[in-house]
């Protein structure tokens, strides 16, 4: 996960300058988590004086960050409080999905909801021509944003290097793209780039809050995001959460990667599709009711059972060394999320210490299609603003 500002650094600040912004961010995050709050509220939750929330309160105020929303009943007969809340087109924000065929963007505002979408012509584009397409569908976001731009934030598949180049996507087929470093150049913006499963576990993160949380994503491979205590991990290199090339079956099918039997080539939305259809065939839908329509229920049910088994068991570990006891499942095949976290849920259940088995939770992703989406604005926000806002 990383941030290109297409503007020089500022020289160190001053110590004044950190605990004003600090001050700020404290107020932000608070007008986010109650949803409408008062200046005495603030000054309550946050520890600041009453003078320094209304000083920073006019601050946001002026930035159009927060806006007020009327008047909440007044206390003892006193002057009612104004309450305040996220402007929620205060702040534009680009996102962009390169996980999905065809790629995707969309302009999204503070509030959350999506005010414009956009999606490339070809559903199958690669190489030079995908970030072509990645670049223009940005341009027509920024064509109908209504208020200034936050950022741009960006979620794409692949292993990616801390200047957000996509160091490879074979999906994608990129091979040291720097997407990143590209989208500032060409508007002038702060850009994020995240990988697709680290970005889908902060959008969880953001509508579902938690300390920790472990997502893993199915789609064509299969990777996953694990946010401790409030952080997204990235690990020593970057790539933490690539689950996808685990070997969990040595005699296994032969994998893209040369490996034989990584979990991908058993829990992948492909490798499900393979299973249930009998048949390698790119052009089956990624819908296990159309699946099951064709093919019968009991065979898709079978194929999706052997991917949840396989995910469940690499889970128990995960489980059992981290102490995690949120675990959320996107799944890109449509139509499939109940049995697959079914299926996840029981083999994990199978491979944990008796006294843990009920208190790990595992759920279906709650924002599905548009999941990278709303975590590539999760990202901007956290990088941007430095607040996870509801
Ligand atoms: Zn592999």
């Amino acid at each position: 996960m990383t941030r290109q500002s297409p503007t020089a650094r500022h020289p160190k600040k001053t110590s004044r300058d950190d605990s004003r912004r600090w001050n700020l961010l404290a107020t932000l995050q608070t007008v986010a988590a109650s949803g409408a709050t008062s200046r005495a509220d603030i000054a309550r939750a946050t520890g600041l004086t009453k003078a320094s929330v209304s000083s920073i309160v006019a601050e946001l105020l002026d930035e159009g960050l927060i806006h007020e929303i009327g008047t909440a009943p007044s206390d003892g007969g006193g002057k009612p409080p104004t309450l305040l809340a996220i402007h929620p087109r205060g702040r534009d924000i680009v996102a962009v999905d390169l996980s999905r065929r065809p790629i995707r963007a969309a302009l999204v505002g503070l509030g959350g909801p999506i005010h414009h979408r956009v999606s490339a012509p070809e559903p199958g584009v690669t190489g030079p021509a995908a970030l072509d397409a990645a670049l223009e569908l940005v341009a027509r976001c920024l064509d109908r944003a209504e208020a200034p731009v936050l950022g741009i934030g960006v979620g794409t598949p692949g292993m990616l290097d801390p200047d957000g180049t996509v160091i490879e996507a074979t999906n994608l087929d990129w091979h040291g793209v720097a997407v990143g470093a590209e989208l500032a150049r060409r508007f002038g913006l702060p850009v994020s780039v995240g990988n697709d499963a680290h970005v889908s576990a902060l959008a969880e993160m953001r509508s579902h809050p938690r300390d920790s949380l472990l997502l893993v994503k199915i789609g064509q491979g299969i990777g996953s995001g694990l946010v401790l205590n409030g952080v997204l991990h990235t690990g020593d290199r970057f790539v933490a959460g690539e689950i996808g090339h685990v070997v969990v079956d040595r005699d296994g099918a032969i994998c893209r990667c040369g490996n034989r039997g990584c979990l991908e080539t058993v829990a992948s939305v492909p490798a499900i599709v393979e299973r249930a259809a009998g048949v390698k065939d790119p052009d089956l839908p990624w819908d296990a009711m159309a699946l099951a329509a064709r093919f019968g229920e009991a065979t898709v049910r079978e194929a999706i059972d052997v991917a949840g088994r396989a995910i469940g068991e690499m889970l128990a570990t995960a489980a059992a060394l981290l102490d995690v006891t949120h675990i959320v499942i996107a799944s890109d095949l449509a139509n499939s999320s109940e049995a697959i976290v079914d299926a996840v849920e029981r083999s994990l259940t199978a491979g944990i210490h008796p006294s843990s088995v009920g208190h790990i939770e595992v759920t279906a992703a709650s924002a599905r299609s548009d999941l990278v989406l709303a975590g590539a604005v999760a990202m901007v926000l956290r990088d941007e603003l430095g607040v996870v806002l509801r």
